[in-house]
């Protein structure tokens, strides 16, 4: 049976995966009038954060990176216990709940994974899959790939691995402690899910080693008692990125300027990093009754202070790990650090370094690479307008959830997405031209270049996530503004600028617009910042704001509102 109405307004859109993404975008295609086929290879729902005791990447304990207020969509809030960092099937189950509330489960076809699609030649998309029952073939309008950025394992290429006596998985084949109880393990690499790995296994192991080719940009989950993200604030980033935040050196002219003219204020400023530093940095560090404790505190700084020095870059030049526990787990001496893997020779471990190890395990925590195995490779690893769009194929096929913010989360950017596909379906916005989409491809990726320059050339997918939150909202018109701004009470500007930058805030204006929910949302949320740090983002964003005027673009601020 075909369905393929080109031009029509109301179409049937097939959508690949049921994962946050895909249940984003089968939402907001039915808020457009649309017909979503979602189709998941999988029985059950979740994406990547279903647990499952012999398949899916995460395992028991896995306690989500971002903040349950920074994950949450942008018209479904969690609830107050929810608000900090979930576990995995915490957020599963607040997955299941906003399938249920907004009725999106008889849209899911569990259990089919999609093998293949192509152009029909008539501007719609023939699709095959196979189920239960079989292989089969459709025709959609428009496909929306929802298929997730951690759905492969990447395993790099190790001298020697094929002769390993003892045993080797990758980080997603971890399930439970037990399976390290004991025994000698060697786990390579400190991103997200290695850095958690490691904590627990160095808790549980005989023996825990780590090998890290080069340094890592950590930050604790935590900070001021609350998770981390939520100092992802409108005013920490409305001043320009290079006042604070990164330190590339094609930047030092206007760093220079801005010292030069505002060189009192800058000393204020000094003088406040100063205050929050030994305040609400150091002196934590030395609450304690026993020394052991101070000294593990101290140890800990200093080793992710040198991690970072290693790393090249500042911790907003790259993605950051966002748990420091493995680097606690080294500073009490519970795991060791070693150099990167030479080779391996039987049960041995070589290292660069010159040191050797004969674990019993290696797990390589080594990250996925992105793979859509349906679509034709020319189309499935071109660059898109705003991760989006293939400018050369257009608007009829959507990627939605192939980004990854330096700080914040992917299931609101991935949202933004999906309704800006959704609204592009309907003919409610349009494309820019072919040229104008390659065109801000260049812009972002110069940014991104410049930007993260600690990980220039590698991690394709990464975002700056509030400008980038923007840019997207800008597309589909519910960027808030200046004028609704205006008509709000001080506390509640003060929360849209100071607290933790949550998707509601775009649920205030434009299309479906939820006012009222997105104000009570944003009316309940923490300050971000404590007082002298609010203070001093203040003031350095007003002192950008001053330079943006007065010498134009070049020094135009992170963000800024119309
Ligand atoms: C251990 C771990 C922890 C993480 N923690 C965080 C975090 O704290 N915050 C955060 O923002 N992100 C985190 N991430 C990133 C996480 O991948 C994304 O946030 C989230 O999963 C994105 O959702 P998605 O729907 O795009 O992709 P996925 O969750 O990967 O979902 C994709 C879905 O598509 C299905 N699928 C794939 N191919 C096909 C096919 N051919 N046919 C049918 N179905 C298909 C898959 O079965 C899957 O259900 C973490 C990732 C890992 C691995």
């Amino acid at each position: 049976m075909t369905f393929c109405h080109p031009g029509v307004v109301k179409k049937r859109v097939a959508v690949i995966g049921a994962g946050p993404s895909g249940l984003a975008t089968v939402k907001a295609l039915l808020e457009e009038g649309h017909i979503p086929v979602c189709f998941e290879k999988a029985e059950s729902l979740g994406g990547v954060f279903r647990f499952g005791e012999s398949d899916g990447v995460v395992w028991y304990s896995c306690r989500l990176t971002s903040s349950g207020l920074l994950t949450a969509f942008s018209d479904f809030p969690v609830t107050a216990e929810r608000a900090e960092h979930m576990r995995a099937h915490e957020y599963v189950s607040y997955l299941s709940s906003y399938c249920e509330t907004f009725d999106l489960l008889r849209h899911i076809r569990f259990g089919a994974r999609v093998d293949a699609i192509s152009s029909d030649q008539k501007g719609g998309w023939r699709l095959r899959f196979v189920d239960a029952h079989g292989e089969h073939d459709d025709c959609f309008d428009s496909v929306a790939i929802c298929s997730g950025l951690h759905q492969y394992p990447y395993v790099p290429s190790l001298a020697g691995a094929e002769t390993f006596t003892g045993t080797l998985m990758h980080g997603s084949q971890y399930r439970r402690s037990e399976q390290v109880a004991g025994k000698k393990v060697l786990i390579v690499g400190a991103g997200e899910s290695g850095a958690d790995i490691v904590a627990e296994v160095a808790e549980h192991a005989g023996e825990t080693v780590l090998s890290l080719r080069r340094g890592v940009a950590v930050v604790s989950r935590r900070s001021f008692g609350r998770p981390r993200d939520y100092q992802t604030s409108r005013i920490l980033n409305g001043a320009a990125h290079w006042v604070f935040q990164t330190r590339n050196p094609e930047d030092d002219r206007k760093r220079n300027i801005y010292r030069a003219v505002f060189l009192p204020l800058v000393i204020v400023d000094k003088c406040l990093q100063i205050l929050y530093r030994v305040v609400w940095e150091t002196l934590p560090l030395l609450f304690s009754t026993r020394l052991e404790e101070i000294k593990a505190n101290l140890e800990t700084r200093r080793i992710t202070k040198q991690l970072l020095r290693e790393s090249g870059g500042t911790v907003a030049e790259q993605f950051g790990t966002k748990d420091d526990d493995f680097v606690r787990a080294i500073a009490v001496g519970k795991c060791r650090r070693t150099g990167a893997i030479a080779r391996i020779e039987g049960g041995r471990v070589l290292f660069e370094d010159g040191s050797q190890l004969e674990p019993d395990i290696i797990i390589l925590c080594t990250g996925f690479e992105t793979r859509m195995p349906f679509l034709s490779e020319d189309i499935a690893a071109a660059p898109r307008f705003l991760h989006t769009f293939n400018p050369d194929v257009g608007a009829s096929l959507g990627f939605i959830g192939f980004l990854r913010p330096a700080f914040g989360a992917i299931p609101p950017l991935a949202e933004l997405q999906a309704r800006w596909f959704a609204l592009v379906q309907s003919g409610q916005r349009e494309l820019p031209s072919r040229e104008a989409m390659q065109q801000s491809i260049a812009n972002w990726r110069s940014y991104r270049a410049h930007i993260f320059r600690a990980v220039r050339g590698r991690l394709d997918h990464l975002v700056d996530h509030t400008p980038f939150c923007d840019a997207l909202a800008a597309q589909i018109g519910c960027k808030p503004g200046w004028r609704e701004l205006r008509r709000e009470s001080f506390a509640f500007r003060l929360r849209f600028f100071a607290a933790p930058f949550v998707a509601a805030q775009y649920r205030l204006v434009g299309p479906h617009a939820k006012k009222s929910l997105a104000r009570d949302v944003i009316t309940k949320l923490p300050i971000a910042h404590p007082w002298p740090d609010l203070i001093n983002l203040y003031l350095r964003w007003l002192m950008s704001r001053v330079l943006h005027r007065a010498l134009g673009e070049d020094f135009s601020p992170k963000l800024a509102l119309d």
